[in-house]
């Protein structure tokens, strides 16, 4: 089967040389990278509460013949083992070419299975079950979750200053207790 027809570059009307981003078909703002446990799932509903100017879900915008061609979200959830900065890079690298979004929310929430070990123990499993060593794979911060004020600041310090995050994204860093649901902010890093 030929995919190319599914290809944005490939479409007559799309002008990639003067590429404006897809911000009017989909107005993104805000990417909340959060913990996959599914008991965190309504991370990405309380972020966006509590912001107060975030459409999430948010639905489909359709043309006449029905074809999905836009969407009235606004806060984009990026779930991972943790919700940490480090599987989130290269999501903030490609959101910043295709939208100019503002915001990133990190999120650790209660209960993490990521507090149920410290980076020696996944290091040294490796090591025993897997006859591998992952020491220098990883920043030994970002294997676990040892302290939760600790983990949140240290993955806003690692957005900060990595070179695919914009100087002038704005960065939240919170605390989510997945039985009230209460969200709490640990830090923030926004720029003037
Ligand atoms: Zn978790």
């Amino acid at each position: 089967m030929d995919f190319t027809p599914y290809e944005f570059r490939n479409q007559p009307w799309f002008d990639q040389q003067n590429f404006q981003g897809f911000n009017e078909a989909i107005p993104m703002k805000t990417m909340v990278v959060h913990c996959f446990d599914p008991r965190a799932a309504e991370i990405p509903e309380a972020v966006a509460e509590h912001f107060g100017d975030e459409v999430f879900p948010g639905e489909n915008v359709l043309d006449e013949e029905g074809n999905r061609v836009g969407h009235t979200r606004t806060l984009f959830p990026l779930a991972n083992a943790g919700g940490r900065a480090v599987d989130a890079v290269q999501a903030v690298a490609t959101m910043d070419y295709l939208f100019r979004f503002k915001t990133v929310a990190v999120v650790h929430h209660s209960f993490c299975g990521a507090t149920a070990f410290g980076p020696d123990q996944i290091i040294d499993r490796y090591r025993d079950e897997h006859g591998v060593d992952i020491s220098d794979t990883f920043a030994r911060e970002s294997l676990s979750i040892p302290h939760f004020d600790e983990s949140v600041k240290h993955d806003l310090a690692l957005l900060r200053s990595h070179p695919a995050v914009p100087k002038e994204t704005r960065l939240f860093g919170f605390f989510y207790e997945i039985n009230t649901g209460k969200l709490v902010e640990i830090a923030r890093d926004v720029p003037a």
